[in-house]
């Protein structure tokens, strides 16, 4: 079997040699246990993180221990009556081709339903994190202007589709000309700014000529000065990640996010929330996301990375936007 560990905390933006292989036998099912081979890996910037020992609602990675994360695999070996050799499972699982784990650890999952990629994408934390973060606490309404930041990113792009379902109208601020042309043309988003190359505040103020109701915020720092100086009255303001700070090293880099008198002057809420808030809600959740997705409502785009050799890089690259939607490696077929 092969693993990949943590082998130092990665200090800024982390470099490959902050990632260990090891080779190690499979470990043997005990009664109730499965062995599952990984065919997807899903790598995602919360990981970040879960590198530092900085307090967060989830425990740190250890150093020379198999990271963590989403995966969809297969059954190869089964020791449990839940589960058999051949179905599909997903799971937190280890950053391994083979893992060994109680089965009722694991989900099963349908792949004549959609593709099993979809399971760490749009019908798993990524579509669960827009739909409840965009209508329970962004709650559009139709008319209304909602601007989402990562927009081109997996939860970004779902949270955009959503907002439009509701009859909103949709902004996307993302970091190229390719991401931009992408949410207009093929998702149907009536503006898209790029943050790396517009005046952002203008662009935005051009973009949004009736103000921003809704702000979902992927990115926090420059970028969400920007849009939350631009809020309504009464505007919601979903806090769902700040990217754009998981690497700083020091409080002289963090640029933001400096939002009390925008908030004072708008009477906006702006809500953190984990995905995981909304456990009990998840099966109603995946099921309108599914339901949209097969009547074409909603669409998705992943960018794959082939071979267990490139998880690391294709983790880093999140961080450079290499992405178009969710970010996963196939392991195998
Ligand atoms: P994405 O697919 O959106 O990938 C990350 C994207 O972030 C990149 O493609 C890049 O796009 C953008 N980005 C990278 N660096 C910066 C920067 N410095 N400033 C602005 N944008 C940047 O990832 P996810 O959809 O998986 O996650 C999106 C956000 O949601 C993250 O912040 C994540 O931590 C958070 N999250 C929160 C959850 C929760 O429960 N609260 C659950 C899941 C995710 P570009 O080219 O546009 O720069």
């Amino acid at each position: 079997n092969e693993q990949i560990l943590l082998k130092s905390r990665p200090t800024g933006m982390p470099t490959e040699t902050n990632f260990e292989y090891r080779q190690v036998p499979i470990k043997e099912p005990k009664q109730g246990e499965v062995v599952i081979r990984t065919l997807y890996l899903s790598v995602d910037p919360y990981m970040r993180g879960r590198m530092s020992t900085a307090k967060s609602y989830v425990a740190p990675f250890e150093v020379n221990e198999v990271i963590s994360g989403g995966i969809v695999g297969e059954v190869v070996q089964s020791k449990s009556d839940s589960l058999q050799v051949g179905d599909k499972v997903t799971g937190m699982l280890g950053w391994q081709k083979f893992n060994t784990v109680d089965a009722s650890t694991v989900r099963k999952v349908d792949d004549s339903l959609a593709p099993l990629s979809a399971y760490l994408g749009i019908l798993g934390t990524t579509g669960l994190t827009a739909y409840f973060g965009l209508l329970d606490i962004g709650q559009p309404k139709a008319g209304e202007t909602v601007v989402v930041s990562g927009a081109a990113g997996a939860v970004g792009m779902v949270v955009g589709q959503i907002a439009k379902i509701k009859g909103a109208r949709v902004v996307g601020i993302a970091g190229s000309e390719e991401k931009i042309a992408y949410l207009k043309n093929e998702l149907g988003f009536d503006e898209a700014v790029n943050y790396k190359t517009d005046h952002l505040r203008k662009s935005l103020i051009e973009a949004c000529p009736d103000g921003v109701d809704v702000y979902f915020d992927n990115v926090g720092g420059l970028v969400s000065d920007a849009v939350l100086s631009l809020l309504n009255d009464f505007a919601r303001v979903p806090v769902c990640g700040a990217i754009s700070a998981y690497n700083i090293t020091s409080l002289k880099e963090d640029m933001g996010p400096r939002v009390q008198p925008m908030l004072i002057k708008s009477r906006a809420l702006m809500k953190g929330f984990i995905v995981t808030d909304y456990a009990k809600q998840f099966r109603e959740g995946a099921q309108d996301l599914a339901k949209w997705l097969s009547e074409g409502k909603l669409k998705y785009e992943e960018t794959i990375v082939d071979g267990f050799e490139n998880v690391p890089q294709a983790f880093l690259d999140l961080f450079k936007g290499k992405n178009l939607g969710k970010q996963l490696v196939k392991v195998s077929d």
